[in-house]
């Protein structure tokens, strides 16, 4: 009877490695170490919010700025409303100002029909007397 040959195949040696011990409040501390090193946003996404940071800045002074030049453009357009006549008055001398409109509060809102100016409201009707 023949000999078995030997394994070619070494069976491996398991080696152990010196194992760590810690406590329960010492893993959760480094769990947490673990979880705050994750949510770090990477050079990337920082520079993409950076970014994102900056447009959302230039958009909101470009809205600034076009809310100023509507209100300078609506100061000047009433300055500009005389055509020699006095302010908000037509060719023939008669005024602009139209108060077509009686509001639900009871008074006239004058508007130059010219420039668009609004004056300070009026009451559309003299207050009766003996009315409660
Ligand atoms: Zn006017």
């Amino acid at each position: 009877m023949p000999e078995p040959l030997p394994s070619k195949t070494e069976i491996p040696v398991t080696k152990t490695e010196p194992s760590v011990s810690m406590t329960p409040s010492q893993l959760k501390e480094m769990l947490i170490a673990f979880a705050h090193e994750l949510r770090k946003p990477t050079a990337e996404q920082e520079a993409e919010a950076a970014k994102k940071k900056d447009d959302l800045e230039r958009a909101k002074q470009q809205k600034i700025e076009l809310v100023r030049l509507d209100a300078q453009a609506k100061i000047d357009r009433e300055n500009r409303c005389d055509i020699g006549m006095g302010p908000h008055r037509k060719q023939n001398g008669e005024t602009t100002i139209f108060q077509g409109q009686i509001f639900s509060d009871g008074y006239y809102h004058p508007m130059c029909i010219r420039c668009q100016k609004q004056f300070p409201k009026v009451k559309a009707y003299p207050e009766r007397e003996g009315t409660a």
